[in-house]
């Protein structure tokens, strides 16, 4: 049915990592809600694929000793969603990843494929971005690790090196603890459609909840790759809660984002998405913290 030339099962992750050395040019599929599309265009036909899609070790959600939440990739986005941990600690993925597609593609669908497919529009990588993730990539040499910031190259490309698998993400405690967010997805139908933007914020207050103790705000299709918009959170940072500081927000993140035309979307309107996604946004990051207007 699909075009490929060979597809190799590997058995475990060790056995996956020779198979990938083995075979560089094979590419890696997972639950191939990307890579099976392509295949049916004829894009990627004749290539080899190693599956990893049954190896359960690179599946599932635990919280570390230290606290740090570690996201096998593998996990579906149906999972991820209705898994505890992220419930209590991070629900700004979850509600995140229940935007993407519909209910076959949560369920087929992985939170590795997602960012490893390095779309700007992946409906998880602005909040995993604003989470400061960290990726545990493997390889038959060992284990690499790389701040998910910078992990993407440019439109399409990631930091993903011949014979290499992402193995694991990681949200460590100092980066949630106590921060409350919100993901707005702007799409032109409600499901099975990709963002025309997307903005992920999250904050910490000061203890009085007067104040922002720290921000974070990233975008999809603000640019190129999924970007946090660093220039407006340092800005940002100490500021009251009043009115004015969803104006300010606004205005500053400006700075940080290169939207463009395409059919979706006019690069003015993306503009004035980018604006009002970030108020709204951190209007419900800031009450969900206990702030008041
Ligand atoms: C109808 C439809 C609707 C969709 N809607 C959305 C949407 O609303 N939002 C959204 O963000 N996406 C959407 N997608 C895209 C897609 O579902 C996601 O990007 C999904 O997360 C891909 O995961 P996968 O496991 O299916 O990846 P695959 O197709 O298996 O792989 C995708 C890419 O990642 C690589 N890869 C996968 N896992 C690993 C790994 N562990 N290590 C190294 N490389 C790896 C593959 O080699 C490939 O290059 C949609 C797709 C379809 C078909």
């Amino acid at each position: 049915m699909y075009d490929f030339n060979n597809i190799y099962q590997p058995k475990t992750v060790k056995e996956a990592l020779e198979m990938k050395k083995a075979h560089p040019q094979a590419l890696t599929l997972a639950g191939g809600s990307d890579i099976l599309i392509q295949c049916r265009e004829g894009k990627l036909a004749g290539r080899d694929a190693i599956s990893i899609y049954c190896l359960d070790e690179l599946r599932g959600i635990c919280l570390e000793d230290d606290g740090t939440i570690l996201i096998r990739p593998l996990t579906s986005f149906s999972h991820i969603t209705n898994n505890p941990i992220i419930q209590k600690y991070i629900p700004t993925l979850g509600e995140a990843v229940d935007q993407i597609g519909g209910p076959q593609i949560r369920n087929v669908g992985t939170i590795g494929g997602n960012i490893c497919n390095g779309v700007t529009s992946a409906d998880s990588a602005t909040t995993l971005k604003t989470y400061d993730a960290i990726l545990e990539i493997a390889s038959v040499d060992g284990i690499r690790i790389l701040p998910y910031a910078e992990f993407s190259l440019g439109a399409g490309r990631v930091d993903l090196r011949e014979g290499e698998i992402l193995t694991g993400i990681r949200i460590k405690k100092e980066s949630y603890e106590n921060t409350f967010g919100k993901y707005i997805k702007y799409s032109m139908r409600k499901a099975m459609d990709i963002a025309t933007l997307g903005c992920s914020v999250n904050v910490r207050l000061s203890k009085d909840k007067s104040k922002i103790d720290r921000v974070r705000i990233s975008f999809g299709v603000a640019g190129p790759v999924p970007l946090r918009a660093t220039s407006a959170e340092a800005k940002l940072k100490g500021l009251d809660i009043t009115p004015e500081l969803l104006e300010t927000a606004a205005q500053a993140v400006m700075e940080d984002v290169n939207p463009r035309n395409s059919w979706r979307a006019s690069k003015d309107f993306r503009i004035q998405l980018i604006k009002e996604l970030t108020r709204r946004a951190l209007k419900s990051s800031v009450e969900q913290a206990g702030g008041k207007f």
